[in-house]
């Protein structure tokens, strides 16, 4: 078990606390780590030291300087990938592969805004002989990143690599049940670049106390989430006293449409991987439900029982495994809750059983499940389940393809699978959903917006718009100067 200090920057004070958490092994049961509890009055310091360093730093005024730090940040972590890696697996559970994959693309997500750290501008405008106007672009203040357990070390650095970028001060909230592989990735940027005092405050806490703390705190300008529906509307609710601005990135009920000229030899194996394999189900874009042509559907069952069949299920760290446990035991008892409630409501065609081989019994471990027949309203077809459960329904044609796909409150993910460019252009144009893939799934680039339609949210994340959520513009105004003498 590894004990964690709370990081601080080079010459910070050190937080001493004797309260802890503990982070439990989801593949065996066994503790992992040992974490320092924050609390309010942590916060309460926290938000003083930040805004008391934005006020004394050149920080928000130096994009040279942020670049620098953001790109020593990126080595530093390029340089301890394996045992970063090692430390989410440990705590999430997820295949080492994938989180070998999860550190390694962060590393590009800090090198691309540390890019656009140097290109953060206002614009200029001539309003007449006499009037002149700057709109300057400035960084928000203090912003406050609440991350989630799935992709931990992901969803905190793509909401933390724009915000330093455009020259912001940080608290950092990571989710309790990964907070050792996240204070892992902090500690890096405090203690192993030449980030200025005081500017980055990592807040490990439960979010019923440092977290809600957060959202009342007056000091905080923004705050920028990602998790739970639920959570994030009653952030938006405490957040309103206190006026901050918000970006919220929250659950999703995807659809993947499969028409029937669609290659499967390639929507079979990214359906898997995209609903049961990559992170077991616990993903917000997993493509829970699946849209399928009416005149494929016997066929696309067969193959998607056959490769779900052969999916080999176990510990992370072991190479032969293909899918993980369940991050939580709450997770695991959800999801088999849901199947439950399943085969009430529909027809189990795979899976959806906790594992019984000895080895796997300790930790939360249960095999993909495939419905068909589900009631539009059951909650299998409405909830986001955030695991290993997978929800088929038959169309016929563009348009039910699209009523079906649209059928949901939710809009962060979708996919159409067509060999056809017209059905693929004109379903995906009509889907109402901030991201659908056409022919792949899971596709992510520093580059490209990503963010929810509907009830997934607000607000987009990476690329140029992802960076200018964490800043404001003000417009400064020069008047006619009078003449002289
Ligand atoms: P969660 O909402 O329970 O927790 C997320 C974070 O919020 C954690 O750090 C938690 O401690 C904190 N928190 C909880 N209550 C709080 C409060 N009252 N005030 C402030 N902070 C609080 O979500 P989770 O279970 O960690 O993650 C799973 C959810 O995240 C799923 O719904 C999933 O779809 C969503 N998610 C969304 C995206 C996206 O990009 N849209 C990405 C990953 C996960």
């Amino acid at each position: 078990m590894k004990t964690y200090q709370i990081p601080v920057c080079k010459g910070g004070e050190s937080i001493v606390t004797d309260s802890f958490f503990d982070i439990t092994n989801p593949s065996n049961g066994e503790i992992v780590s040992r974490i320092p509890k924050m609390n309010s009055a942590d916060v309460d310091r926290a938000v003083a030291a930040a805004t008391a360093a934005l006020a004394e730093t050149d920080w928000s005024h130096n994009g040279v300087l942020r670049a620098k730090v953001m790109l020593q940040w990126a080595d530093r972590l390029e340089e301890n990938i394996e045992s970063v890696a090692r430390q989410l697996t440990l705590e999430n559970g997820k295949l080492i592969g994938e989180a070998i994959y999860e550190v390694t693309s962060q590393v590009g997500v800090i090198r691309y805004n540390a890019g656009l750290a140097r290109t953060v501008s206002g614009r200029s405008h001539s309003l007449g002989r006499d009037s002149f106007a700057v709109v300057a672009r400035e960084p928000m203040g203090v912003v406050a990143v609440i991350s989630p357990w799935n992709w931990p070390v992901t969803l905190m650095i793509r909401d933390m690599a724009p915000a330093l970028a455009a020259g912001n001060a940080l608290l950092v909230k990571p989710a309790s049940q990964t907070a050792g592989v996240s204070l892992d990735v902090l500690r890096l940027l405090l203690e192993e670049t030449d980030l200025p005092r005081g500017l980055v405050h990592p807040v490990a806490g439960s979010g019923s106390d440092a977290g809600q703390a957060i959202v009342e705190h007056p000091g905080i300008d923004m705050i920028a989430f990602t998790g739970d529906g639920s959570t994030g509307r009653s952030i938006m609710r405490d957040a309103s006293q206190s006026l901050k601005k918000l970006s919220l990135e929250l659950g999703g009920k995807s659809p993947m449409v499969v028409c029937d000229d669609a290659d499967l030899d390639k929507a079979v194996p990214t359906l898997v991987s995209a609903i049961f394999t990559t992170t077991s189900g616990q993903i917000c874009t997993a493509p829970s439900r699946l849209l399928v042509e009416r005149g494929i559907e016997g066929e696309l069952i067969e193959r998607l029982k056959k490769a779900v069949s052969a999916i080999r299920i176990g510990d992370g760290f072991d190479r032969n495994s293909q899918m993980g446990p369940m991050t939580t035991r709450d997770q695991y008892e959800k999801v088999l809750s849901f199947v439950e409630r399943g085969r009430r409501e529909g027809r189990l065609v795979a899976g959806g059983e906790p594992l019984q081989d000895e080895s796997l019994a300790k930790g939360n471990f249960v095999s993909p499940a495939i419905f068909t027949d589900v009631a539009d309203d059951s909650p299998l077809n409405r909830d986001e389940i955030f695991g290993p459960v997978l929800v088929i329904k038959t169309f016929e044609g563009d348009e039910e393809a699209i009523a079906l796909a649209n059928d949901t409150e939710f809009g962060l993910a979708s996919a159409v699978f067509t060999e056809n460019v017209h059905r693929a252009w004109r379903i995906s144009r009509a889907i109402k959903a901030g991201t659908v893939w056409v022919n792949t799934y899971n596709r992510f680039y520093p580059e490209v917006e990503v963010g929810g339609y509907k009830q997934s949210g607000i607000g987009r994340m990476a690329g140029i718009d992802g960076l200018m959520e964490f800043t404001q513009t003000k417009f400064i105004n020069f008047d006619s100067i009078p003449p002289q003498g």
